[in-house]
Parts: C-alpha cells; sequence; structure tokens
C-alpha cells in the first residue's frame, strides 16, 4: 500500500525539514496508515519563522486593498475547490463528507470576512484636538504570528485565523494537529496560486516540541491556540511569559436546555445532530441534555430509538451520519469514560461500544468504529459529567426547573456553547441573560457565530480577551497605534513645562 509523505510548506517551497522525524497518519475509517507527516525540530521552526520574518516588511506595505485582491483570488480559488479539501478532511479526520462540505463552507465565510479588510482597517481621526493639532489612529500588524490548531478541524479552525491574520499585514505560521495534516498543505498550495508571496504563511507539520520552539522564539509576536483544556491554559500561560499575545480556546462540556413546552421534534432532532454528528468531536457538541420537569420520560425513549437508527459508516458514503473516531486511543478514551459512567452508576441506554461495522460489510472491519451512546440519570458529580469525552456520547441529566437548569451550568468548569429549546420568550430571555457561557442558542443547538460577530467561550474554555474572528480577530491580530500631528505654522515658540491641554 502506497503511503503519502506530508511535508512542510515553508517559504513557498515543500520540504522534508531537517528532524527526520515523521509520525504515521491514519484513515480512521480503514485503520490503515495513509501518510507519514513530518515532524518539526527546533531548527525547523526557526527556518519557518526566519522566511515568515523576511516576508514581513514587504507584506506589511503592501497596501490593504491588495492585499484584499490576494483574498478574493484565493476565495475564488477555494470555491473551486472545497470538494477536494473537504475528501481531505474526511480522509483523515472519519468525519462524513457533508459535514466537512459544511466545515469548509464556515471557513470559506471568514475568508469572505477577511476580504473586507480595508474596511476593518479604517482608523479614527479627529481634527482640531487643539488649536492646529490633530490626532488620529491607525492598526498596524505585529509581524509574525502562529497558530496552533485541533484535529477536528483541520480547514475551518486555521481559517478563524490566517485570513484575517494575513489580510491585516502579517506573516502567518500554522501548526496543525499532525493527526489530520494534509487539508493544510491544500490551503497552501491555493494561497501560493491566488498570488501570495513566499513566506507570508507557513505550515510547520509538528506536535509539542515545535509547539514549544514557537512559544520560546523571540520574533514569534502571537500565539492563537485551539484545542484541548489543559494545553490551552499552557499556552496561555508559557507564551505571556515569553511576552506574546495569546488567546488560546479549549475544551467544552455543551449542555442544550429542554424546558417541558418546546417543540419536541425539534428538540430531538437538534439533540441528534448535535450529540452524533461528527462523532461528538466537536467543541460545540452537546454532550449533555438537560431535561426539565417531565420531558425526560418523553424523550428519552425517542433519543434512544433514533442513536440506535444512526447510520454510522465510511463518511464517503452519501448517506452516512457518522463516521469513525479519529484513532485507535481516541476510541479507547471514550470506551473508558462509558465503563465509568456505568460504574459510577449512570443508566446507559444505549451502549454504542456494541456497534460493528463488519456487519454492514463494506471494507473497514479494522476502522475505529463505534455508536452512539446514550445515558440516562447523569448527576453532577459523575465523571461523564464533568469531564469532555469528545466522542459520540450523550448525558441526559434530569432537574425540576429552569431555575436549576441554569444553576447546573454556571457551576459547570467550561463555557463553551449552550442551547435552551422553549416556546417562552420570557425563558429565553432570562436563560440568555443569565447564562455563563460565551455561545448561546436558543432553540439553535450548535450556535457557532457567524464570521463578523467572532467565537469564543467563557470560564476555562478560553484563555485571553479576544474571541477567534469577527473585529475582535482584526484586533488580536494588529496594534494600535495614536497619532498626534501639529505642523510649524501652527507651533508656538518656546518649551512647555506643564501637562499639553486643549487650547
Ligand atoms: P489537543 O489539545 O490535543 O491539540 C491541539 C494542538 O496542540 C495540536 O496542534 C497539537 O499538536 C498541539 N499539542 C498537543 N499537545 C501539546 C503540548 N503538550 N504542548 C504543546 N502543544 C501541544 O487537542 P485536539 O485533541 O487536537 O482537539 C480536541 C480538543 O480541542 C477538544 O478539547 C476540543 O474541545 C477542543 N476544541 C476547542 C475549540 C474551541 O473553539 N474552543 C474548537 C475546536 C476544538
Amino acid at each position: 500500500m502506497t503511503t503519502s509523505r506530508i511535508e512542510h510548506y515553508i517559504n513557498g517551497r515543500m520540504t522534508a525539514g531537517e528532524s527526520g522525524q515523521t509520525q504515521s497518519v491514519y484513515n480512521p475509517a480503514t485503520g490503515q496508515i495513509s501518510g507519514q507527516v513530518a515532524l518539526a525540530s527546533r531548527a525547523d521552526v526557526d527556518t519557518a519563522v526566519a522566511a515568515a520574518q523576511a516576508a514581513f516588511p514587504a507584506w506589511a506595505d503592501t497596501p490593504p486593498i491588495r492585499r484584499a485582491r490576494v483574498m478574493f483570488k484565493f476565495l475564488e480559488l477555494l470555491n473551486i475547490h472545497k470538494d477536494d479539501l473537504a475528501a481531505a478532511i474526511t480522509a483523515e479526520h472519519g468525519k462524513v463528507f457533508t459535514d466537512a462540505q459544511g466545515e469548509v463552507a464556515r471557513g470559506i465565510d471568514i475568508v469572505e470576512f477577511a476580504c473586507g479588510i480595508p474596511q476593518l482597517l479604517k482608523g479614527d481621526y479627529t481634527e482640531q484636538v487643539s488649536t492646529g493639532i490633530d490626532n488620529w489612529t491607525v492598526r498596524q500588524p505585529l509581524g509574525v504570528v502562529a497558530g496552533i490548531t485541533p484535529f477536528n478541524f483541520p480547514v475551518m479552525v486555521p481559517m478563524w485565523m490566517f485570513p484575517i491574520a494575513i489580510a491585516a499585514g502579517n506573516c502567518f505560521i500554522l501548526k496543525p494537529s499532525p493527526l489530520d495534516p494534509s487539508p493544510s498543505l491544500l490551503i497552501a498550495d491555493l494561497l501560493r496560486q491566488a498570488g501570495l508571496p513566499d513566506g507570508v504563511f507557513n505550515v510547520l507539520q509538528g506536535d509539542k516540541d515545535s509547539v514549544e520552539a514557537l512559544i520560546e522564539h523571540p520574533d514569534v509576536q502571537a500565539l492563537s491556540f485551539v484545542g484541548s483544556t489543559p494545553i490551552a491554559n499552557l499556552i496561555y500561560e508559557r507564551g505571556a511569559h515569553h511576552g506574546k499575545r495569546v488567546q488560546a480556546l479549549g475544551g467544552a462540556k455543551n449542555h442544550m436546555v429542554v424546558m417541558p413546552d418546546a417543540d419536541l421534534d425539534m428538540a430531538v432532532d437538534a439533540l441528534i445532530g448535535a450529540a452524533y454528528g461528527s462523532a461528538g468531536e466537536r467543541c460545540m457538541a452537546i454532550s449533555v441534555a438537560v431535561l426539565v420537569g417531565d420531558v425526560a420520560d418523553k424523550l428519552v425513549p425517542r433519543l434512544a430509538e433514533r442513536a440506535r437508527a444512526l447510520r454510522v459508516k465510511n463518511g464517503m458514503e452519501l448517506d452516512a451520519e457518522m463516521g469513525p473516531i479519529v484513532t485507535r486511543q481516541a476510541h479507547r478514551r471514550i470506551t473508558g469514560h462509558i465503563e465509568k459512567g456505568v460504574a459510577e452508576g449512570a443508566e446507559l441506554v444505549v451502549d454504542g461500544r456494541s456497534f460493528d461495522i463488519a456487519s454492514t460489510g463494506d471494507g473497514c472491519a479494522e476502522g475505529f468504529w463505534m455508536g452512539g451512546s446514550l445515558f440516562d440519570n447523569v448527576t453532577p458529580e459523575m465523571t461523564i459529567y464533568k469531564e469532555e469525552i469528545f466522542g459520540p456520547v450523550l448525558a441526559c441529566v434530569r432537574v425540576p426547573d429552569i431555575a436549576t437548569a441554569i444553576q447546573l451550568i454556571n457551576d459547570h468548569e467550561f463555557g463553551n456553547g449552550v442551547s435552551c429549546f422553549t416556546e417562552s420568550g420570557s425563558v429565553a430571555r432570562e436563560f440568555g441573560r443569565r447564562i455563563q457561557v460565551g455561545m448561546v442558542g436558543i432553540n439553535v443547538p450548535i450556535p457557532v457565530p457567524m464570521a463578523w460577530h467572532g467565537f469564543g467561550g467563557w470560564k476555562r474554555s478560553l484563555f485571553g480577551d479576544t474571541h477567534a474572528y469577527g473585529e475582535e480577530g482584526v484586533r488580536f491580530y494588529t496594534k494600535q497605534k495614536s497619532i498626534m500631528q501639529r505642523w510649524s505654522d501652527s507651533i508656538n515658540a518656546g518649551a512647555e513645562f506643564s501637562m499639553p491641554t486643549h487650547k
């Protein structure tokens, strides 16, 4: 069987780098190795940063409208090649092709937003702050910035970062997850075809050693991270220690509250899609259903029936609803959580461990397969309630009223996304106001904000104070400069020793 070599992309060229180290990449549907990805050494990081640093002055000086034109061309190419990108995602991540298409589409939204960079970089101006003096602000790029991204969105999450960073005049180093590294190289090629100068966008394949080298590198000005909470926390602290700007988005445990007055058909559809879509490997997946009053007795049997009937198959099959788990290790971790849930007393209504792909006879018997699992009577002390499982496991918690539901969610350490299904405007309003979570959906299960609104959770789901993309993204990737100006015909003679005031 042939396997591909997945290299770095530095200064406009593919390179194997110097480390000589590689890691196997799998097709999760078949369990077979599909490629070997290079793992960058510190020397490779130095090479990439030097290339980006060399490209920065000319790119930062390029007028924003011309940088935007490169983005427009990139957008055109993305729309032509979007299905190639989606297929590359499914091949290494395993998610179903239609879901991968959706991921690419949401990434494209951010590129469209970045095409408006001339407008986004427009500063403020005040004429005559004092006699003959004007004051204005501009936003200038930072220099070399890096993005460290997770396996679960190998196209969309990098696109939360680099379109805005580059359009704003920075040079970017992407360090993708080594579990699904190939889409990053397709992106690099499309940017090259779009006319982006060499060195402005680079891809460093690797894992924690390359991240450590990026954190410590004095020429890297900012780090954007998306991944699990322990690593997000570490990057935030270590990055700040090294004087960098850091935005670090972490893990999640997203709840969906279902009120007794909710449209239950809609709630069942929402829960099934949001819990089991992408095999639950989404930071905005719903992993806890908070069922208020008598809802549980009506909803749990319907959820169980739907969970058992999920079409779990190779993501390239067009009717697939759920693909495999990303790795054998992740499969083991999720299985361990299910065992723990049973041991701690939760009621396992549907056991996804018993799913057998061999019975479908499609040649995927060695893949990392599992069906959807459903727990009922989960309580807040249980590990499966407290920890992020990041797999196709939905936990149902029963509560008596909305106040208890809100308190439960607010007490959780994560605060990424949340949702409430109700027909009551006042419940929806109160929920939106009181909930301590960054992204809220009312009758919407996965409220991922649009490209111009910005993405970010609260509590231990985000470290740093700017959210990803939107105007916050522009702020993150630029620094503000204030310029105050006076020309000689308004300059008074003599030194002034008191604090200048407007005259
Ligand atoms: P991960 O934390 O294992 O890896 C993320 C990135 O960090 C990868 O590029 C990886 O190579 C690198 N990395 C891993 N260990 C490291 C270490 N010790 N030091 C430095 N870098 C290291 O996350 P993952 O498994 O790839 O992704 C899943 C996680 O990401 C979940 O927790 C999920 O909730 C989270 N996620 C969050 C968001 C969000 O917006 N909040 C979005 C997507 C995913």
